[in-house]
């Protein structure tokens, strides 16, 4: 208990003021704890300097170097003295430069070696460290360095530094730190550490930053990572368990009329995907505690046909269920496509009869978004609070707002990827009196298994595997205006060409017109972490677009779509792209408002500009919009220039494969775990240090399973104490509802 205690004391009482607000402002690391979670990010061997192969302009280091020569001469133009002190890695060298520093000869002298710390720039074509801190080895003046040289051995750790302060900084505040660390208690069971050799907590801490050997360093890194896996599993484990203790309201209609005569009107038989994923939801439903269900599986696979005949079991047991969509003109898509799909069973007029009361039973459904006028919204507002409306479309306004259900019994969630962790809270809460709604989340873009795994953890899931309305073929290519002209200009040709055969086209653009920082509401591509340098290139805008594509392209219709406009015009632009009569709009220049859920089987063509800009999962789903009827489609990811390898990459994938699953692997890869993850979302006890969700899976497998089984026996409260105690957290005020 000690230990624990001293891992929250401040570092201003245990390393002094300097250093500690140094850690603070650069890191934000304020506590003992938090300073010997801050992990070297590498080890520097003594005696082998750092190469200087992958030093990079711009980035600070820390490098281990020899001094090979220094000269000192007068500035040509300003009074004063530069010192050049030349330092190698025994291969290459690097320059250092001191300004008007010339009593530093007596200390640089040639043949010592020593780290060098600083931001590395470049200076008459050599890479240059422009006053850096440094401390030499073997030098008595330097009491950073004693303390390094007494921990260090002949392995020195090198952390992530800082312009405020250097590694062996940070170094000699972690030695300070160690020096009155007691054994510390352990969040991993007796019986696991013996079984998978672990280290000990204390142990693994002390290793990690003064290790003796190589191997200390592997075994402390495993037994961080194994800790972490740890944790997160237990807690998610926590969770579910939790969540079986919720009670929800059993939906069981006795006859599933509704939903037999719903699936008798389709014009289509289900996958086997799609039955059986509602076999499992049946049951889920019948239960007394909340389904919490993620629905995965890739665009177009019919996710909402799953959704909807959930939802009709609910309304013929009498409870209300809920459809939120991330934007309006979504809202508004799925209530269109949800009342024709109900067809007869839908009820747009007022008299509705209570399905489970009633001989004639009609659905009724509401549409409910912020941009209704008042009058509208009242009523529905009413409807919804009466039990009259029996199915609520609507945005993320249904989660702000106060809005009131007669009797909720199923939210189901489209596009997981743009709601949170906490909006999920927040809409489980949406329930009467502690009793829960069933919950079903859709995801179209496929988790991979790891991230299914850490997560999303806390919710059972269901995969469609077949995507049924996706027959046709879609090709897709990159062009480039810049790089082949004459390509781009047939791009356009066959734009025309699509238009003329009766087919539709959609063009995709980064921005709704040409005033800077005029870009659609795009919170993917804004977590893009290459996206500030591309930022300069020239981004073709909607409003220009239409513009220049109507001068050049007199007879085709052109339309703009994009989310500044008022959800009535969008609407009736989304009608008229539909259509087939005499306002129709052949081509449709967009912003990605029409990402998710817009099925229009005519598309048959889609010219994405800038695609550079844009996420892996973005160009997937942009491009799922087209394809959807029998003809066959054509992709074109446009390019404004030569791309940082990053972006390259990203169009490379999707021009190679339609597969989400494989798309969703790559995209995790090329952005790292932490995006994917939304890390910042799900608490603190889920931060991965060391673990890596792609390169761990098998650790984080093999975990999962000894959490599973220690979750069944009598340890298992002992355990999560030990988590709580250990991690300062308290595991069952994660999910905040
Ligand atoms: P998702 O939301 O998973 O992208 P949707 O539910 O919107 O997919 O379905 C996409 C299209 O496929 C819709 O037009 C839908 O009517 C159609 N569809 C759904 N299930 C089937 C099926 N079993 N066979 C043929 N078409 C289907
Ligand atoms: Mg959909």
């Amino acid at each position: 208990m000690q230990a624990q205690e001293y891992l929250n004391r401040s570092l201003k009482e245990l390393i002094g003021g300097k250093t500690a607000s140094a850690l603070k402002k650069s890191f934000r690391i304020g506590t003992a704890g938090e300073l010997l979670n801050h992990y070297p990010r590498r080890y520097a061997e003594r005696g082998q300097l750092t190469s200087f192969d992958r030093i990079e302009i711009g980035k600070p280091v820390t490098i281990m170097a020899t001094i090979s020569s220094v000269t000192a001469r007068r500035m040509k133009t300003k009074r004063g003295f530069v010192l050049v002190v030349a330092v190698t890695d025994g291969k290459d060298h690097m320059e250092l430069t001191f300004f008007n520093q010339k009593w530093r000869e007596k200390e640089l002298q040639v043949g010592r070696s020593g780290l060098f710390a600083g931001t590395v720039n470049e200076y008459h074509g050599a890479r240059t460290l422009t006053h850096p801190q440094y401390q030499l080895f073997g030098s008595s003046d330097s009491s950073d360095l004693e303390a390094l040289n007494d921990f260090a051995g002949s392995i020195i750790p090198v952390y992530p530094s800082s312009q405020a302060i250097t590694s062996w900084q940070i170094a000699a505040a972690v030695d300070v730190v160690l020096a009155s660390l007691e054994q510390l208690d352990e969040p991993i069971p007796i019986d696991l550490r013996e079984k998978y050799q672990l280290m000990d907590r204390s142990e693994a801490i002390k290793a990690i930053h003064q290790p003796e050997s190589h191997e200390d360093i592997e075994r402390a890194r495993l037994r961080l990572k194994y800790q972490e896996a740890f944790v997160l599993q237990a807690v998610l484990e926590f969770r579910r368990q939790k969540r079986r203790t919720l009670s929800a309201i059993a939906r069981k209609p006795k006859k599933h009329a509704l939903r037999e005569s719903f699936d008798l009107s389709l014009p289509f038989t289900l996958t086997q995907g799609q039955i059986g994923i509602g076999q499992q939801i049946e049951k889920d439903l019948r239960g007394t505690s909340p389904m919490m269900r993620l629905l995965q599986g890739d665009v177009g696979s019919g996710k909402t046909i799953v959704a909807l005949r959930a939802m009709l079991d609910v309304v013929e047991s009498g409870g209300q269920a809920v459809l939120l969509a991330p934007t309006e003109v979504l809202a508004a898509q799925h209530f269109e496509s949800l009342t024709s799909l109900l067809g007869g069973l839908s009820d747009s007029g007022s008299d509705s009869v209570t399905p489970s009361k009633g001989l004639d039973p009609k659905v009724k459904t509401t549409l409910l978004t912020g941009s209704l006028p008042l009058p509208a919204r009242k009523q529905a507002l009413l409807d919804i609070a009466s039990g009259n409306s029996h199915i609520v479309v609507g945005t993320h306004a249904l989660i702000q707002d106060h809005v009131d259900f007669f009797d909720l019994g199923l939210v189901v969630v489209d596009e997981q990827h743009r709601f949170g962790v906490e909006q999920r809270a927040a809409l489980m809460s949406k329930g009467s009196q502690g009793v829960r709604p069933h919950l079903l989340v859709m995801t179209a873009t496929p988790i991979p298994r790891t991230t299914a795994l850490t997560v999303f953890g806390d919710l059972d899931i269901s995969t469609l595997t077949e995507v049924p309305s996706m027959r046709a073929a879609v090709d897709t290519h990159i062009v480039s205006q810049q790089i082949n002209p004459s390509h781009a200009a047939r791009v356009w040709e066959r734009m025309q060409e699509e238009v003329i055969a009766g087919n539709r086209v959609f063009i995709v653009c980064a921005s709704i017109s040409e005033s800077a920082g005029d870009l659609d509401e795009d919170p993917e591509s804004s977590q893009l972490p290459d996206i500030a340098g591309e930022s300069r290139d020239h981004i073709v805008s909607v409003e220009q677009s239409l513009i220049e594509l109507a001068q050049r392209f007199p007879a085709v219709r052109f339309a703009g779509l994009h989310g500044k406009m008022k959800p009535e015009e969008k609407r009736t632009v989304m009608k008229r792209f539909r259509s087939n009569e005499a306002d129709a709009i052949d081509v449709l220049i967009a912003t990605t408002v029409i990402e998710v859920g817009v099925d229009i089987p005519e598309a048959t063509m889609m010219i994405i500009n800038n695609a550079e800009r844009f996420g892996i999962s973005q160009l997937h789903q942009l491009r799922g919009r087209i394809g959807r009827g029998d003809k066959p489609g054509l992709c074109i990811l446009m390019q404004e220039r030569l791309m940082n390898p990053v972006a390259q990459k990203r169009l490379e994938a999707v021009a190679s494969t339609r597969d989400g699953f494989e798309l969703a692997q790559r995209d995790l890869e090329l952005r790292g775990e932490g995006d994917v993850l939304g890390l910042e979302q799900s608490g603190a006890a889920t931060s991965l240090r060391l673990l890596r969700v792609i390169e761990d899976v098998a650790l984080i497998e093999s975990v999962r399973q000894e959490v599973d089984a220690l979750a069944r026996t009598d340890h298992w409260s002992q355990t999560i104490a030990a988590i709580e105690l250990a991690e300062f957290i308290r595991v069952d005020q994660l999910e905040k509802t």
